[in-house]
């Protein structure tokens, strides 16, 4: 067997150790004689799984009991819908942050429950290159919605708006539990699980309980299954949850509080994105598109002086046990993706690799 160093943006790399005791785990858990895949979710084996991913998230990133936790189907996507139809209200005016490819995405789903969707801030015409400092937010707004980190453009939110009283919704779908974040300072956080935690299935919503339970928000003709408040009460349990995703985010948050959790994983982080950025800083053959105060520790995307050397470079990477590197096509390039899983060996791995193509190809 041989592991590549795997810097796709997503589904992306897992802890070894997880993907191990997953497998161990995978015919007999915990002696049910069965796989997590072909349990009850309504089981004592599934329900105790269940309520460590709970527990073990709000403990790792200091969610307080005003919040719900909730595990949930459907993708960050399906929030960009969810988030409008729990929270536009009877004013329906809400504001977009407009940051890159996902951050637009949400804004024009909104645009399907509303004409009143205003951009508070965009960096469209240079390319999402960098993060706006100023918001132009109404101060009626039912909410203001940011994109923490950009995933295909590699920018990153180092700072929480200051909203003055509305509503902050965030989607940390790239890098949720990778920095330390102040829960208090947001409304809504919501994730998908593929980059920073588990395999695709299962997404992450973190949501003020005084906003979902508040009758006067929610659209009335939100679906059952899109409203918050059914799969916050009931703790994911309203229907059949993600279940075999939803133990493995458990295992990984496991890891992460055993590996000295999330101030433990912001420190590997910056080590690990600071030898990629050194690194591109110091020469002059690749180069960095993105504006240096607003770059992402998660996705690091660089250039070669040509396309034919940016296909040429995937190339080699890949044949070196450095795969799924080539940047998204909005971008071109590359992109490498060193998530929390990313060992710092993968990115010694990367440099030492970057070093010896550009002295071949100057
Ligand atoms: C990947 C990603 C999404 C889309 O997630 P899905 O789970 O595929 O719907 C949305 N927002 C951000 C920031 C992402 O990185």
């Amino acid at each position: 067997m041989s592991r590549v160093y795997n810097f796709s943006a997503g589904p992306s790399m897992l802890p070894e150790e997880v993907l191990k005791q997953a497998q161990a785990e995978l015919l007999d858990y915990n002696g049910s004689g069965m796989s997590v895949c072909e349990m009850s979710h309504r089981s004592k084996w599934y329900m105790d799984i269940n309520t460590e991913a709970e527990e073990l998230l709000r403990e790792l990133m200091g969610i307080s009991e005003d919040y719900y936790v909730m595990f949930v189907q459907g993708g960050a996507s399906q929030q960009f819908a969810a988030v409008p139809l729990n929270l536009l209200g009877k004013n329906k005016k809400a504001d977009y942050c407009v940051t890159g490819n996902f951050a637009n995405k949400a804004y024009k789903e909104a645009l399907i429950f509303s004409d009143d969707v205003h951009i508070a801030s965009s960096s469209k015409e240079d390319n999402y290159t960098y993060i706006p400092k100023d918001l132009d937010i109404r101060a009626d707004a039912a909410y203001v919605h940011i994109t923490n980190n950009n995933t295909i453009f590699g920018t990153e939110y180092h700072w929480v708006p200051d909203t003055k009283g509305v509503p902050l919704v965030s989607d940390m779908s790239s890098d949720i539990l990778s920095h330390e974040v102040n829960v208090n300072d947001y409304d809504v956080i919501y994730a998908g699980a593929q980059k920073n935690i588990a395999p695709s299935g299962v997404t992450i919503v973190i949501a003020k309980k005084s906003l979902v339970d508040d009758p006067e928000l929610c659209l009335p003709y939100t679906p059952t299954m899109l409203k918050w408040s059914t799969q916050g009460k009931e703790h994911s349990l309203y229907n059949t949850p993600p279940c075999f995703s939803t133990y493995m985010a458990m295992l990984v948050f496991r890891h992460l509080k055993k590996l000295g959790g999330v101030k433990a994983m912001e420190k590997y982080n910056q080590e690990k994105a600071a030898i990629l950025y050194d690194f591109i800083d110091s020469q002059d053959f690749y180069k960095s598109p993105v504006r240096k105060e607003d770059r992402s520790l998660m996705n690091v995307p660089f250039v070669a002086p040509s396309a034919e050397l940016n296909d040429k470079f995937v190339k080699e990477a890949t044949a070196n046990g450095l795969v799924s590197i080539k940047g998204h096509r909005l971008v071109g390039g590359m992109r490498a993706s060193i998530y929390n899983a990313m060992p710092i060996e993968g990115v010694k791995k990367l440099v030492e690799f970057m070093k010896k193509f550009a002295a071949e190809n100057k």
